[in-house]
């Protein structure tokens, strides 16, 4: 079901998505500010950083809803970055925006045929959707306005699911949702990285980034401030770089070819 090229990508450290010296505007606001990062094939890449950090943004620009001001987008080798969002989709970047975006006057499978309208061929249907989340089925003719949070953070992930990404990106999951409910939604990580997708994550969550996450990046106020694995970054680094503080020291990414 994985990506064939996918090992051997990950072997010679290619990645499969890029982002080079990406800035990013809004109006006079420098949002984002010469941000660069590798995501490999099959690692959990998670954005950290507080409020106003850029986080939305450099996914937003990923997407294709955000043009940059300089700097470039490249997905499995091919500049993407005048792309139109959807022309993306159909490519493989596929996005769960913050705050879920469902339509709320629409029931589950509505919702779930909204994300398939520029799919590509792969191993999920909403069948599959409904596999994994075995309460979907029952109630895929209720409103999403209806369902609890967590569950429309579910149907979110299920319509972004159904395009067949190759990367996925999740914009803060955890919003709004209770800690044991962000718990179950991140459960679900593992079985949707088994079908060979690659997952670039936002998240103001740390300790839950770093739980899931096989690279950190962490931003303020549109840089860099932190970068590395969780296991060779120390709590106070990520505290530095997340709030800002002096002495913080960008953590090297490994060596090409080396396990992530
Ligand atoms: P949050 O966790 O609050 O969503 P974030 O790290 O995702 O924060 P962004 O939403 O990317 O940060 O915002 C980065 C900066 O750009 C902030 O100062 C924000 O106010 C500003 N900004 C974001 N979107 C827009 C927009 N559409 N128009 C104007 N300014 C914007």
């Amino acid at each position: 079901m994985s990506d064939p090229e996918a090992g051997q990508r990950r072997e010679h450290g290619t990645p499969l998505l890029e982002v080079r010296d990406l800035v990013v505007h809004h109006g006079q606001l420098r949002a984002l500010d010469a941000i660069s990062l590798r995501v490999l094939p099959g690692e959990v890449y998670a954005i950290i950083g507080a409020n106003g950090a850029g986080k939305s943004t450099l996914l937003r620009t990923i997407a294709g809803l955000h043009q940059p001001t300089a700097g470039s987008v490249l997905f499995d080798g091919a500049d993407v970055s005048r792309l139109r969002p959807e022309r993306r989709v159909t490519q493989g970047i596929v996005m769960v925006p913050e705050g879920r975006r469902l339509f709320g006057s629409l029931s589950v499978e509505e919702n779930l045929k909204v994300g398939a309208t520029y799919a590509r061929q792969g191993p999920w249907t909403i069948e599959h959707v409904y596999e994994m989340f075995g309460w979907m089925r029952e109630r895929r003719n209720q409103l999403t306005a209806q369902l609890s949070g967590g569950e429309q953070q579910a149907v979110a992930i299920g319509r972004a699911l159904v395009a067949n990404p190759r990367v996925l990106l999740l914009d803060e999951l955890s919003l709004g949702l209770a800690p044991v409910v962000v718990q179950r939604i991140y459960g679900m990580l593992p079985q949707i990285l088994q079908t060979g997708l690659t997952v670039l994550l936002v998240e103001q969550d740390v300790s839950q980034a770093l739980r899931v996450a096989s690279h950190i990046q962490c931003l303020l106020e549109g840089r860099t401030t932190l970068e590395g694995r969780p296991a060779d970054v120390t709590a106070d680094q990520v505290e530095a770089a997340y709030f800002g503080m002096a002495g913080t020291a960008p953590a090297s990414r490994p060596a090409e070819g080396s396990e992530t």
